[in-house]
């Protein structure tokens, strides 16, 4: 099956001729009047090896009735719904007018990979609209020309990640069961379900965990192995908070039970890692911080995703204190991408720590999701030029203007700055700290980079 990829975008940025292009055939009726009648097109796009499902949303245009942003919210609505990427189309030449901003706001909020793109940025004609497009706050902004195929190569490298691609059976590092769950709360995270794997070495006590917190030995009678690889979902609930757990270790465990030992792949657990918001690293509390688990724990923040590391079977720890102290130590020094992440004693054997487990996860989720409004973040950046300039290179000073959140899951930040290319990598990371310490952003992966601006 075809991934579905959906263009969305106020009338006139492109959008058709952008789906003409990605068509190859003339199909799309385009016009520079707004206000032409469209329907809803599908055809079958293709850009370098990738073939996809591409549907065009304009005819939003239509006068009548409902207003403007009433119909716009209703097709992106339907869009996003269908698709599993958005396209985000705008103008580079007309810059983000209002409109582009009710359009992030709702993208923002998806869980769909969201691409944005500047388009009519044929020349140098989008490179204004570009650097403002960051400020939307969806990541990297792709400058294209539907009209004359400019940036298509960018287009294609930003699509790329999101096809699935045939993962090698690579030596097993981990395994991983993943939770899916949804939930309500005051963040404006309603109806968006809260996704979570729980990942860790073989052995490191995963399926313990996730029944205990299902509460019943639900994984032991899962369908049977080997009849599909497929996940399975149970639904439940943590604290009124609807829960669907999807499983797929849970059937290697049957299938280990039968006396068949099997193994998720790297590639099963990255898909599960790629699927989660959350991930919850379970490590053996008697042998932590071995190299598989270092292993693991580094390839969840490769992949973006809040953390939250369980140490389990803390049943058997007999010096908690030490243990403690042990593992935050360790933490700070064998994995400073995700300093101060929450650490939970739990034990799936007997329960303890569950709800302080589960408590830490929907955290974790709100700090990966936030967002920090572009003053803030200013008058931080501010304060650390004042006190803790960038060093002098080649005798010439390397000048910070501007500072911004692109995305968030995980926060990615860019700062524009003269030369970005002699900034030291120490500065930067004495950025990224600074930026985690002052907006407390425990346990996330922080990315940052640099942009040239003038
Ligand atoms: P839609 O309403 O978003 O579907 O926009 P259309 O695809 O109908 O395009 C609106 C107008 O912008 C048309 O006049 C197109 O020729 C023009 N257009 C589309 N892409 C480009 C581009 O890359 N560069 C320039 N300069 N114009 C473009
Ligand atoms: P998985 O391979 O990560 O799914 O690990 P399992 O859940 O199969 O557990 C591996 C072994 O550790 C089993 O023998 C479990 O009984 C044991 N185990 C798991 N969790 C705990 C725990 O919290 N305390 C103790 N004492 N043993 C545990």
């Amino acid at each position: 099956m075809d991934l579905v990829v959906a263009i969305v975008g106020r009338p006139n940025v492109g959008k058709s001729t952008l789906f003409n292009r990605l068509v190859g055939r003339r199909i799309a009726l385009v016009d520079d009047t707004p206000g032409v009648t469209r329907d809803r097109r599908e055809g079958t796009g293709r850009l370098g090896d990738l073939t996809f499902t591409i549907v065009d949303t304009a005819g939003l245009e239509e006068a009548d009735s409902e207003s403007l942003e009433g119909r716009m919210r209703a097709q992106t609505d339907a869009a996003i719904e269908q698709a599993d990427i958005v396209l985000f189309v705008i103008d580079g030449r007309a810059g983000v007018t209002p409109i582009d901003e009710h359009f992030a706001d709702i993208l923002r909020r998806t869980s769909r990979p969201v691409i944005l793109l500047v388009n009519k940025s044929e020349g140098k004609a989008g490179a204004a609209g570009a650097m403002e497009a960051y400020g939307l706050g969806l990541g990297e902004p792709v400058a294209i020309s539907a009209e004359h195929g400019e940036g298509l190569a960018d287009l294609y490298e930003a699509l790329m990640p999101h096809f699935p691609d045939p993962t090698s059976e690579e030596d097993v590092v981990a395994e991983a069961v993943v939770v899916d769950t949804d939930e309500e709360d005051e963040e404006g995270l309603l109806g968006r379900p809260l996704k979570m794997a729980v990942v860790g070495r073989p052995n490191a006590g995963k399926s313990t965990l996730i029944n205990q917190i299902l509460g019943e030995d639900r994984l032991l009678t899962g369908p049977e192995a080997g009849i599909t690889r497929d996940s399975i979902t149970v639904p439940w609930e943590w604290r009124g908070r609807r829960v669907d757990l999807v499983d797929t270790a849970g059937l290697r465990r049957k299938a280990r039970v039968e006396g068949k030992l099997e193994r998720l792949s790297v590639g099963e657990t990255l898909r599960s890692i790629r699927f989660a918001e959350v991930v919850l690293v379970t490590l053996d509390a008697t042998a932590p911080f071995e190299k598989q688990d270092l292993q693991i724990a580094d390839l969840v923040v490769r992949e973006g995703r809040a953390v939250v590391i369980a140490l389990n079977k803390w049943d058997l720890v007999e010096d908690r204190n030490a243990a403690l102290r042990d593992a935050r130590e360790r933490v700070e020094r064998l994995l400073p991408q995700i300093r101060g992440v929450e650490m939970i004693p739990v034990s799936g054997l007997t329960g303890d720590g569950i709800d302080r487990l589960m408590q830490a996860a929907f955290k974790a989720r709100e700090v990966w999701t936030q967002r920090i409004s572009t003053g803030r973040l200013n008058r931080w950046l501010s304060a650390v030029l004042e006190h803790h300039p960038p060093p002098a290179v080649s005798g010439r000073r390397i000048k910070l203007r501007y500072m911004t959140q692109a995305k968030s899951r995980p926060p990615h930040f860019v700062v524009f700055c003269s030369r970005p290319e002699a900034l030291p990598d120490s500065y930067t990371r004495y950025l990224v700290n600074g930026i985690r310490e002052t907006f407390e952003l425990r346990g996330c992966p922080v990315r940052l980079s640099l942009r040239k601006g003038e």
